[in-house]
């Protein structure tokens, strides 16, 4: 049986960890080839590893997304090594500096928009015109529960994520009757590195996990299912929309 996207080229940025490693290795059994792209070499060669594993094709290609070059080297890479590119999940990102609006220094407010906002558009800007020679493509933004309410000492994050989804939205606008669609995606708290990352504990975690109405965290593979799915021609007449995946936690 033909598999969802064989013959397929996708890449996933943050690919190394968290939801970013239950994409790509996702993508990769439905029969992606994948470019699996992280600043963490060490996580991003783990993903790889259990992807050629399995019988997977990818590669792994080092990529900070806040700088537009890298973002660039990432889409030419890949059309050095698969010759086109279908599908991206722009999902790299860090919780940043937690702390109440006034107190949030110049440098954290600089950094999480670049790393979280400024790297989604980066990776736009190249990969748009790679689908377009395709013919045909479907981008996939991370964005977050936090892209559409606020959460107390996090000014930058929520920014970063509100932006996402009208970043995705616009391009959308500009790009959909040209074959490309572009989503995004916003999930509750989910169970990965950039909680602990983010300085929280078991008791933290627990306070959180109450927080969303099915009453616990999410698992990266939980968001990776919604990713693949956007990614996949099964959504084809999905584009500009924002889709959480989030426990309930925004039905409250
Ligand atoms: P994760 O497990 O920490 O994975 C993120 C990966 O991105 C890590 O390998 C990280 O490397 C990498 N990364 C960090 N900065 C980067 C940069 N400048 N360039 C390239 N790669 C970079 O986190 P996750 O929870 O899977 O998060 C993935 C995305 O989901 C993020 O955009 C996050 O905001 C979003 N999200 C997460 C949650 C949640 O609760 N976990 C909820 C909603 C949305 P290092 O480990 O070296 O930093």
């Amino acid at each position: 049986m033909e598999r969802m996207f064989s013959g397929k080229v996708a890449i996933v940025t943050g690919g190394g960890s968290g939801i970013g490693q239950a994409t790509a290795i996702l993508y990769a059994a439905n029969g992606a080839s994948v470019v699996v792209s992280d600043i963490d070499e060490r996580g991003g060669h783990h993903t790889l590893a259990t992807i050629i594993g399995h019988g997977g094709k990818a590669i792994f290609v080092k990529a900070d997304v806040s700088n537009p070059h890298d973002c660039e080297h990432l889409v030419s890479e890949t059309l050095k090594a698969f010759s086109k590119l279908d599908i991206a999940f722009n999902n790299a990102g860090i919780g940043g500096e937690s702390n109440p609006t006034a107190d949030v220094s110049i440098e954290g407010w600089n950094k999480i928009i670049s790393v979280n906002l400024s790297s989604v558009f980066y990776c736009m800007k190249y990969q748009i015109p790679a689908m377009l020679a395709n013919g045909k493509g479907a981008i996939v933004n991370m964005a977050s529960i936090l892209g559409s309410v606020g959460f107390a000492n996090s000014i930058g994050y929520v920014a970063a994520k509100h932006g996402v989804i009208g970043a995705s939205q616009n391009a959308a606008l500009e790009y959909s009757a040209k074959g490309i669609r572009i989503n995004s995606v916003g999930p509750g708290f989910i169970n990965t590195p950039l909680l602990t990352n983010a300085g929280m504990d078991d008791n933290t975690k627990q306070y959180l996990a109450k927080m969303h109405p099915i009453g616990r965290l999410g698992e990266p593979n939980e968001v990776a299912e919604l990713v693949v799915w956007l990614s996949s021609d099964k959504a084809s007449f999905v584009t500009g929309s924002y889709y959480p995946v989030d426990g309930g936690y925004l039905a409250q």
